[in-house]
């Protein structure tokens, strides 16, 4: 049986923009490094708008110990309906079929995943950012939690230089709407959530007020840690496909690096002589699981089945046994902030 200290966690941040997005909003790679090389990130994935010229540029790499992907996102000519396409090897032409843009996608075996599925046009995003056709089918994920489209919801003239100030006021949790979706979702196949940054740099943000804005800031909020059962080594392919399996699979959880910091948290259940973790499928067979939540610091730890709490507790671990099918997931949280969503463990 597999031991539980056999797993490794590595923490990434995705969605980063560069220059190389034409939007203006993006820094040069050399900065996406120095931010790097200051934040202790172990893999990063580079999604420009309609571009993998970065990758022509400088290809994937490893600096640092830290694994840098390069992948896309997709943008529309009509500016709506953005979708993240990670582990592609070509770059994928924009259209205004969403259908056809995740079919590109998985032609490419690549991850499609949703953006921002819920941000509307306000004062300062000039458009509707929102995915609301969702007829659309065959796409991975959805990017569920993302830093910096977050912060922007509720932002107006009169509340952005606090928003500046203490942006923890304002990204405190997932869109509730677009939660639900998920979970809708996960109850008839796979759908794995992630947590970006979409990181856009912005270099002229008057009285310096420009924290938000800056790559080194945001690498220590959203992220999206997964679980490996191979460390990391130093050749990119392999970490290449250590990485992408992971996010394909959900053998992952989005955790706010603001909120907390802390590598360690393990979400394991054991079912009739075997080990599971997130991402995984067990059969039941009238057999009982026995769910073991670890955090490495003291705060709630709440265990949901098909979204509903049915367990927490304010310690560093949680033990359950049950023996009912369902979608359950993992919550923390610390300092009154959601710290951590894990992706589903099935039981059937
Ligand atoms: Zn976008
Ligand atoms: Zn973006």
């Amino acid at each position: 049986m597999l031991e539980k200290q056999n797993y490794f966690e590595y923490s990434g941040i995705i969605h980063i923009h560069t220059k190389h997005s034409n939007d203006g909003s993006g820094g040069d790679f050399e900065q996406v490094k120095t931010a790097l090389s200051k934040t202790n990130v172990d893999f990063c994935i580079i999604t420009d708008h309609n571009s993998i010229e970065i990758k022509e540029f400088y290809g994937e790499q490893i600096y640092n110990n830290c694994t840098i992907l390069i992948g896309e996102e997709i943008t529309p000519p009509n500016k709506s309906h953005h979708l993240l396409a990670l582990d592609i090897t070509n770059k994928i032409t924009a259209t205004n079929n969403y259908q056809e843009n995740i079919d590109n996608v998985n032609n490419q075996n690549g991850i499609s995943v949703i953006c921002h599925p819920n941000i509307k046009r306000t004062i300062f995003i000039l458009r509707d950012l929102s995915w609301s056709d969702w007829n659309v089918n065959g796409f991975t994920g959805i990017e569920l939690w993302s830093y910096m489209l977050d912060w922007t919801k509720e932002l107006n003239i009169f509340n952005i230089w606090l928003y500046m100030l203490f942006p923890h006021w304002v990204v405190k949790e997932p869109d509730f709407d677009i939660v639900q979706r998920w979970e809708e979702i996960n109850n008839s196949r796979k759908c794995p959530c992630f947590g970006c940054v979409d990181a856009h740099i912005l270099k002229l943000v008057p009285f310096g007020f420009n924290k938000v804005f800056t790559y080194e800031f945001l690498f220590n909020t959203i992220r999206t840690n997964i679980i490996t059962l191979k460390p990391l080594t130093n050749n990119i392919d392999d970490n290449k496909k250590i990485i992408y399996n992971a996010l394909k699979e959900g053998v992952s959880f989005m955790i706010n690096y603001e909120v907390c910091d802390k590598k360690g948290f393990r979400f394991f259940v054991e079912c009739d002589g075997k080990l599971y973790t997130i991402g995984d499928t067990i059969e039941l067979n009238s057999k009982t699981a026995i769910f073991t939540v670890q955090t490495p610091i003291v705060c709630e730890i709440r265990l949901l089945r098909n979204g509903e709490n049915i367990a927490s507790t304010f310690d560093n671990e949680l033990d359950y046994i049950c023996s009912l099918p369902g979608n359950y997931r993992v919550e923390t949280i610390y300092s009154h902030r959601k710290w951590i969503i894990t992706n589903f463990i099935y039981l059937r």
